[in-house]
């Protein structure tokens, strides 16, 4: 296979969510299999809901991920090749001038609705006279300009859905340039993905549709045409509809709970696939398995709780050099810690448990059994320690089970919980241990 050049094509109207990170994933993990070229296109050809900040926090979001792009361009630098290409299609007689208004539109589609009909545009302003088009105008109305399909059969191989095959003529004519001259989606991305010479559009099936149409606007410009795969969307947990939920589901936010990049990047590549969702640790290995054959038809089922498990399951394995300049303490306290954190913020409690001065509990009943603990312990805190004094406890009170670690975990941290015991006392040290088994801060 020649190598692919595909593209991510967000609209700078919001941040980056999980439904759209999923395409972008998709997208860059075939290019990285296939050592092709990631383009991130900015879709901000409407000008009114697009912004810069969005621009740059998607660019942002998408680093933050580790994605990087071989190129980057925005279409509203690019309004001559549109104007170009809808000459083109003029010239041809696939580009005409329509006059009905939104309300006339609509009303239109009621009355198709009760005749059992399917809502589709009737083509009346093929109709029209110039006459006629010069009446509309000078009634002060501008034309939008709807794209002739062809009233055939569109048919594709999808890499995700197989044989697809799309009858035109239950479509309506798309708008490709609204009444105020600015252009729909449609037309500039087949334009943009003709001049790139995008080998793979790789989108959300929600764009099916639009591919029936927007092959036969290809076929109208040129030669070039590319491959489609359309993946499934995302549901949640409950098999329902995410695009409420999206506004916080988006990187941003998910970055300030403290979700890690490659917990979003594991998640979202692999739910809907025939591969277990496991965590892994860089975009590489995720790309070294993936395959438009593993996914499947069905829409994928985003849980949050996968998301705080694998971002659990990879701090679990994060070594201490890749997270020093982001936790207090040491080598050995991470090594200690990270198996009880799910978000790398979870490391501040253990840290002011270990590190800084307090109190443990101590119920009534225990104060003595803790302070003959404290007792026991020896100067030098060893990895041995904590089962010698247990050990020596238990000959001495007869306790066991939680009657005899419980308190003596509550008085060490204050937590019913936590890393093992004998890990936790090398790390608090001799000092600490003493004291709070006596009842003192420290
Ligand atoms: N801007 C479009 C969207 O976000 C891009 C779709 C496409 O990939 O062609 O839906």
């Amino acid at each position: 296979m020649t190598k692919p050049i595909v593209r991510f094509a967000p609209s700078p109207t919001g941040r980056l969510h999980v439904g759209n990170v999923r395409t972008a994933l998709m997208n860059v993990l075939f290019a990285q299999a296939e050592e092709g070229m990631f383009i991130l296109r900015i879709d901000d050809t409407d000008v009114e809901r697009s912004t810069a900040e969005y621009e740059q926090g998607i660019k942002d979001d998408l680093t933050w991920l580790g994605v990087s792009w071989g190129k980057t361009f925005k279409q509203s630098e690019r309004f001559d090749m549109y104007d170009a290409a809808a000459d083109k299609l003029r010239a041809a007689g696939l580009l005409y001038p329509c006059y009905e208004t939104a309300d006339e539109l609509d009303r239109q589609r009621k009355l198709q609705r009760v005749a059992g009909k399917p809502p589709v545009y009737n083509r009346a302003a093929l109709e029209l006279t110039d006459d006629q088009k010069a009446a509309y105008e000078a009634e002060g109305r501008t034309p939008h300009w709807r794209f002739k399909l062809s009233g055939g059969t569109v048919t594709w191989t999808d890499m995700v859905r197989g044989e697809q095959s799309i009858d035109v003529s239950s479509l309506s004519d798309p708008v490709l340039i609204r009444g105020d001259g600015s252009y729909l989606y449609t037309l500039p991305s087949v334009v943009d993905d003709i001049e790139a010479e995008i080998t793979h559009v790789i989108r959300g099936e929600d764009h099916v549709t639009n591919s029936a149409a927007q092959i036969e606007v290809f076929q109208a410009l040129s030669t070039h045409l590319p491959t489609f795969a359309h993946t499934p969307l995302l549901v949640g947990a409950d098999g329902k509809s995410l695009s409420k939920r999206l506004g916080s589901l988006s990187m941003l936010e998910l970055r300030d709970q403290g979700i890690e990049p490659m917990a979003v990047a594991s998640l979202l590549s692999k739910i809907g696939t025939s591969d277990a969702v496991e965590i892994r640790h860089s975009l590489q290995a995720l790309a070294s398995e993936f395959s438009f054959t593993k996914i499947g038809r069905a829409p994928a089922r985003f849980d949050e709780k996968d998301l705080i498990a694998l971002n659990a399951k990879l701090l679990h394995e994060t070594p201490y050099a890749e997270v020093a300049d982001r936790i207090p303490g040491d080598a050995a306290f991470w090594n200690i810690v990270r198996a009880n954190i799910e978000k790398i913020s979870d490391v501040e409690a253990w840290a002011d448990i270990v590190l800084k001065p307090m109190a443990g509990e101590i119920a009534a009943e225990d104060v003595d059994f803790c302070k003959s603990a404290a007792s026991f312990l020896p100067d030098t805190i060893l990895p041995e320690t904590w089962s010698e004094l247990v050990g020596h406890l238990k000959t001495e009170t007869g306790r066991k089970g939680k009657g005899l670690f419980m308190p003596l975990r509550l008085a060490l941290t204050a937590q019913g919980h936590g890393p093992s015991m004998d890990d936790m006392l090398v790390l608090l040290g001799a000092e600490k241990a003493k004291a709070r088994l006596s009842g003192d801060v420290a």
